[in-house]
């Protein structure tokens, strides 16, 4: 079993060997020339079993999804994924397509590079998951790989019924996590829990802490962002988007969770830096590998940039690389991290990016070490 903390060393483990390559890469040679995409984010479906309020995906009409053998194709075509190192799985509802286990071998087959996989899901239909994650567990076991298995939550008993606009739905969903967790001990696997913080769940956050905590699941929060690329919801922006009395509240209670955060804790990283764009309409300094390695895959084919990209262009019409190196697309990169970047709250991987280029650690640990000595003294209280 992987729990929290031995997944992150294990991770931190791994990446060390690449430390002076990534630190070279993403510090210097990315000023001098276009770097392949390290980071890949696969939307296998956008069809859902949930019908959230913070999204849209559950609207949309039935699409064209690539096949594995499709995918594998352009997996292969100019050889543009070769340099992946992250993939993270999500939709929609990732398990709704019945061979995700075959889509994940062929990602494997064709990533050699690959270090770890991460797939979401909203664990509604008990039997599905587990059956799913069982047979990607095995198969990361062969491939000596590092999977985590993040389950939604955005409350406790009806408060996530509510949200996720399904009866019994945090009933359904305690019975995955039970099973998923009689299934670590078996094969091994990270088991984390992400919660959205949106303005109906904030009497929930302590609650969804504290399970964690006795369960030994990671548990990250995020933002509530809108995107069309991977959540449909840009159309709910002006419904749902945080007050200033919102923004104060997450603001304090990031404080807290940093408070307790420990220095290998990657999340209190972006809680520092979500609460002080929150609090104070600071521009965003944390780092993000879409910015100049990363690639989105939609179901249909489309390739973005990353989730605030217009799509780059089909892959079932050009090839991937293609797409990815084409001048107008590059420069409508360049555009679009000039504008959207600093104001962007996505955590995207951002973690990936302060480990590539290490000096947004050291900013990160004196931060939390002034924060605890503070607190130590009795300078900040709770
Ligand atoms: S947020 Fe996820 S689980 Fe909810 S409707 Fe959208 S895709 Fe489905
Ligand atoms: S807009 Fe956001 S997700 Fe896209 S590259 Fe910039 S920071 Fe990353």
């Amino acid at each position: 079993m992987f729990g929290g903390r031995s997944f992150k060393w294990e991770q931190l483990k791994r990446a060390f060997i690449s430390i002076p390559r990534d630190f070279f890469t993403s510090n210097l040679l990315t000023h001098f020339t276009v770097l392949p995409p390290s980071v890949l984010v696969y939307n296998v479906t956008f069809r859902c079993n949930m019908k959230c309020r913070m999204c849209l995906n559950w609207t949309k009409k039935e699409q064209r999804e690539l096949t594995a053998s499709e995918l594998e194709k352009v997996l292969k075509e100019g050889e543009l994924f070769r340099r992946i190192e992250n993939v993270s799985i999500s939709g929609g509802e990732p398990t709704l397509r019945a061979d995700l286990p075959e889509i994940v071998e062929v990602l494997y087959n064709n990533l050699p590079r690959v270090r770890k996989m991460s797939i979401v899901t909203n664990a509604l239909n008990t039997s599905r998951v587990v059956k799913q994650v069982e047979a990607i567990a095995r198969l990361n076991l062969e491939r000596n790989g590092l999977l985590s298995i993040g389950v939604s939550l955005d409350g406790m008993g009806e408060f996530h019924d509510r949200i996720r606009n399904v009866p019994r739905a945090y009933e359904r969903v305690r019975e995955t996590i039970d099973a998923l967790m009689e299934l670590r001990e078996s094969v091994p696997f990270s088991l984390g829990m992400g919660t959205v913080v949106v303005a109906d769940n904030f009497s929930e956050l302590n609650k969804i802490v504290e399970f964690c905590q006795q369960n030994n699941i990671d548990l990250s929060f995020s933002i509530l962002r809108f995107s069309d690329s991977i959540l449909g919801n840009e159309a709910l922006q002006s419904e749902l988007i945080y007050n200033e009395k919102q923004r104060a509240f997450i603001g304090k209670f990031f404080h807290q969770l940093l408070q307790k955060s420990s220095f290998i804790d990657g999340d209190g990283y972006l809680y520092m830096h979500w609460r002080r764009m929150l609090l104070g309409n600071s521009k965003r300094t944390m780092p993000c590998p879409f910015m100049d390695q990363g690639i989105q895959l939609n179901p249909e084919g489309n390739l973005y940039y990353c989730e605030m990209s217009k799509p780059i262009g089909n892959v079932l019409q050009e090839s991937a690389k293609a797409l990815y190196y084409k001048p107008e697309n590059l420069e409508y990169r360049k555009k679009l991290v000039a504008r959207k970047c600093s104001s962007c709250l996505s955590p995207c991987h951002a973690l990936v990016s302060v480990r590539k280029k290490l000096y947004p650690y050291a900013g990160f640990v004196f931060y939390l070490l002034g924060l605890k000595t503070a607190r130590l003294i009795g300078i900040i209280g709770e």
